[in-house]
This record gives structure tokens, sequence and C-alpha cells, in this order.
């Protein structure tokens, strides 16, 4: 058996370091037995993808040297490798009937309201299943079929066993994957407007892709027995379906946005080099026998093995990944550094230029000038975070505010890290709380650059970016705490 394996990303965001995770294994997997790595995109979301998401992903996952012997970009012998264009060729319309036919799905007529009248009543009846009630299940198959031929608005939804109990044994879990079918839904295969669901989608391309190992994210254990069950019932090869830990912040929640950057782009653009990135990953969960943490992709996949992983939710830690990162660059020789370094500062000069001029003598003078935006953190004195008229305490008090305000705003997403939304915010907060803009200008200033003096306050804290910025407030309100003790 050649082994096949893929990564499946839906295009709905920024290129994720889960994705490059789990692409990473596959790759890796793929390669240690002579087998194929497949890339295939998930657009069946068509309200929430879009083709740049796509373009970021392949771009991330290609810098990272993770290359994939077919995919949309490149083709291959079971394309198209693009779930819409497949939807476009009724790849999934076909399998979704084949059920019906079978008796293993079945049409849905409830209307939008209805099911959500069911889920109130549910809800407020503190019912231990909510989901659909199956009020079409039993519909006589002739007359359902007749109605949906005829045009009435319906869903295909699959028919799944109502009782027993369902066991899978992942190779990377002591415990067999236990579940009880009564408490699974009869997930919808086909929406109404006829596009397939990720779950349908997922199962057909899988098996016409010949794909003979699925190793995704634990995310996806709840939808195992869904998977398998269509699988077995469309009389396909099941695959091998392998989960493993979800990245996790240093505080173990779920790797999120908010306390981690999650955008592989984000890294690109920071400096990181793509070598210390894959390094990097493949120490998640997993080691080097020799407990080696420095070693390149030859090294990786040499020692690469799937069964040692470690699926306890492996700690994305910036930290390490930094430490990594200097190893990498360390090691660059002298025209590898130089092109690193003109790199580094080309990627973000345009952005930068308008800052930095009114304050240039000489073309050197980038280095000191734009100091602040590129190292990892600052310095400043307690004598300049502390403003005319305001005492430390003050001063933590209300950077402090803005801080939580800032961290708040950016995990509900409704701030965009742009000049003006950042400067609407800041000045917003600064009548809510009575504080004289100057003053909190001053503080800010000096907390995110370490200076009295900086290119326009805004303009620098859009370049200095959200990662940044919010620790360097957070450091600024701990060292002015400390003052006051
Ligand atoms: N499209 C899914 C995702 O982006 C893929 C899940 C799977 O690998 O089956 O997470």
């Amino acid at each position: 058996m050649t082994v096949r394996v893929r990564i499946a990303p839906s295009p709905t965001g920024d290129p994720h370091v889960g994705t490059a995770y789990i692409a990473m294994l596959n790759w890796c997997f793929a390669r240690r037995h002579g087998g194929q790595f497949i890339l295939r995109l998930e657009d069946t979301d068509q309200g929430r993808c879009s083709q740049a998401s796509a373009d970021n992903i392949l771009s991330a996952l290609r810098w990272l040297g993770l290359e994939w012997d077919e995919g949309p970009d490149i083709g291959g012998a079971r394309g198209p490798y693009v779930q819409s264009q497949r939807h476009a060729q009724g790849m999934y319309h076909q399998y979704a009937w084949q059920l019906v036919e079978q008796g293993d799905a079945y049409p849905c007529f409830c209307s939008a309201e209805r099911l959500s009248e069911v889920r109130a009543q549910q809800v407020a009846d503190k019912s231990s299943f909510i989901g659909y009630d199956r009020h079409c299940r039993d519909l006589d198959p002739a007359v359902a079929r007749a109605r949906a031929e005829a045009g009435e608005a319906h869903v295909i939804r699959m028919k799944a066993p109502l009782d027993g109990t369902f066991s899978y044994t992942d190779r990377l879990r002591g415990q067999p994957v236990t579940k009880q079918w009564a408490e699974l839904d009869d997930q919808v295969l086909l929406k109404a407007d006829g596009w397939p669901t990720y779950h349908l989608a997922a199962v057909v391309d899988d098996a016409l892709m010949g794909i003979t190992h699925v190793i995704r994210a634990e995310e996806w254990l709840n939808s195992l027995p869904k998977h398998i069950w269509l699988g077995e019932r469309l009389g396909f090869a099941i695959p091998e379906y392998v989960h493993v830990g979800l990245l996790r912040n240093p505080d173990k929640s779920k790797i999120s946005k908010r306390k981690n950057p999650t955008n592989l782009l984000w890294y690109k653009a920071q400096g990181f080099l793509p070598q210390a990135m894959l390094n990097f990953l493949a120490l998640l969960g997993h080691s080097h026998p020799d407990e080696r943490e420095f070693f390149d992709r030859e090294e990786l996949l040499r020692i690469f093995d799937l069964d040692r992983l470690n699926v306890g939710g492996p700690v994305f830690d910036l930290q390490k990944l930094t430490h990594v990162q200097g190893q990498w660059l360390r090691e660059l020789d002298d025209a590898a550094l130089k092109a690193e370094i003109h790199r580094c500062l080309d990627e973000r000069l345009d952005e930068l230029l308008p800052l930095l001029r009114p304050r240039m003598t000489f073309g050197g003078d980038v280095t000191w000038l734009s100091d602040f935006i590129f190292s990892d953190g600052v310095s400043p004195s307690v004598a300049d975070l502390v403003p005319k008229g305001w005492d430390a305490p003050t001063t933590a008090r209300a950077l402090e505010t803005l801080h939580k305000r800032l961290v708040k705003a950016v995990s509900k997403e409704d701030l965009p890290w742009q000049v003006t939304a950042l400067e609407e915010l800041v000045r917003s907060l600064c009548e809510q709380q009575g504080w004289q803009p100057k003053q909190i200008f001053s503080a800010l200033r000096v907390a995110l650059t370490g200076r009295n003096q900086s290119p326009p306050l805004f303009d620098t804290l859009h370049a200095i970016g959200q990662h940044k910025a919010l620790p360097r407030l957070a450091a600024a309100v701990e060292l002015l705490k400390r003052q006051r003790s």
C-alpha cells in the first residue's frame, strides 16, 4: 500500500500555525513512508471562504518547505483539489442520493423556523439531547423523494443508527474512542442550496483521492463515528484515522490569536526563518530520539515517528520558538545572513518610511530610529513613564485600563489594528476616564518605545503591532506597580 495523506485547510482566514503543524506531520509521514502528500482546499462554506485566504495558505505552507505532490496549483491524477470545483462537477450530490436510495440518508423538509423552535424547546426543557428531533426521518421514502423532485426545499440528512456504541482504536490513544450513537445528531450532508457539508465532502474526497491515513486535529474526534459510518455505507475503503493534540497557549487553553500570534505570515514578517519554524513545530509533541532540539528537515525526516507523538496538547511557546530561531540565524553563513538582514528590512521598509523620513539625516539612521519596532522589548524608565501632573500609581492605573481595553477589543476582534481605529479607541477612553490626552499619550509613547520622542504615536502603535505592543504595555504597568510598593 502506498501511503497517501493530505492536509485539507478551509480557506476562511489567515494561514494558521495549527494548519502548519498538521501539514508538517502529514508531510513527514508521507516522506518517511515513500508516500504522497496531498493538499486539498475545503471551501464548501462559500460565505466564509476567499481566494486571498487560499493563496496565503498555499504560500505559507510553501514557505515552510512542505511541498505537496498533488494540489490545486499543480494538479494531479485525482483532481480537482478544490471542493467547490468538485461540487461543480456534481461529485457529492450523487453520493448523497446513493445514501438516500440505500435508506442511509433522508430528505428533510423542516424549515429554519421549525428547527430553531425545536432547539429552543430542548433548551427550555433542559433536554439531554440538543439537536434535530428527527422529524422527517421516517417519512415514506417514495413520498419524500417525490417532494424533493418537485422542488420543495430540503436538506439531506444522515440516517445513522439510533442505538449501540461506536468504538475506534486510534493508534495514539490508549483507550478506544467510544460514542453512543443516540447522542449523535442526524448530520446534514447536503445543504438546501445543494452544497455538501464538510462531513460528506471530506469522506467522499478522502476515498476518491485514495487517502490511506487521515492525520488531523483532535477537534474532529467527535465527527469520527459519522465519517467512518458514511465511508462504510458508501462502500469505501476506510482510511486509518489518527487524531493529534491541539496546539495550546502556555496557559493550556486552545491556541488563540489573543494569546499567541497564530498567523504564519506574521512569523514570516517578523523575520522567523522557515527552517526554525519547521524545527520548532517538529518539537511539539514529538522529540528527537537523542533529545536534540536543533535539527534540519533531512534529520527530521530521518527521525520522524508518528507513533512517538504525544497527544497531550503541545504548548506553542513563543520563547522556545525564538530560541530555536536564534540558533538557526546564527548558523547562517555570511552571505545568507546578509540576505536575511536585507529581507527583514525590505519587508517593512515601505510601511516604516513615512515614519522615519522626517527624522533621518543619514540612511544608516534607520538602525536606531526603528530599533523599538524590531526589538523584542524596550526598557522605559519610571521617570519617563510618569507624565507631568501624574504620579506612578495614576499612570499605572491609566495604562492598565488602556491595556485591558485594548486586549478586550482585540480578543472580540472588533478592533482592526489600524491607525485611525486605535486613535479613536484611545481618545474615546480619554473622554470616558477624564484623562488629558497629553498625559496618556506621553505614558503610552514611553511604554511602547522606551523614549519620550517617537514618530506619531498611533502610527507607532500600529507599526509595532498588537503582539509586541500589548506585552510592552503590561510590562510598563508592572514596572510602575513595583515602584509603588
Ligand atoms: N477542513 C477541515 C479543517 O480545516 C479539515 C478537517 C480534516 O482534516 O478532516 O480543519
